[in-house]
């Protein structure tokens, strides 16, 4: 599931599951419910819809990463009430400039090199957030 997670984003889709038992909305997709515990879980498409309630410029990327920095790092409130974690994709300058908490973003997937984390060939995909107003 966590896998089908990262390739539906390539295609712009965002996918979660719903609790059965208690209606609470995961995404990324967990193995049990964050609320009731319980695994009678099934699979949604989220609306890929949020608004950003913090980021960072991460200037200092992990080792492997190096290239990549200067890069945002977003946490987004989704329209269905999960958080998630990926990347605002505005440059620095403008995530230090302008405050941008708060603003509406849509979700997507990007691929990135994966050489030294995934020796096995497997794709690095990254949640990814445009800011749509
Ligand atoms: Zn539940």
């Amino acid at each position: 599931m966590f896998k089908e997670f990262f390739n539906e984003l390539l295609n712009g889709k965002l996918v979660g599951l719903r609790c059965i038992d208690c209606g609470k909305v995961m995404c990324p997709p967990k193995s049990t419910c964050g609320n009731c515990k319980g695994r009678n879980l099934e699979k949604i498409e989220l609306s890929g819809y949020g608004r950003i309630t913090s980021y960072t410029v991460t200037y200092i990327a992990p080792m492997g990463y190096e290239n990549e920095a200067p890069y945002v790092v977003a946490l987004v409130e989704l329209d269905e009430g999960p958080w998630i974690v990926g990347r605002l994709d505005v440059d620095a300058e403008r995530a230090e400039s302008e405050n941008l908490i708060g603003k509406r973003v849509k979700v997507y997937g990007k691929e990135f090199p994966s050489e030294l984390f995934y020796p096995n060939k497997e794709k690095r995909i990254v949640p990814m957030f445009e800011i749509v107003e």
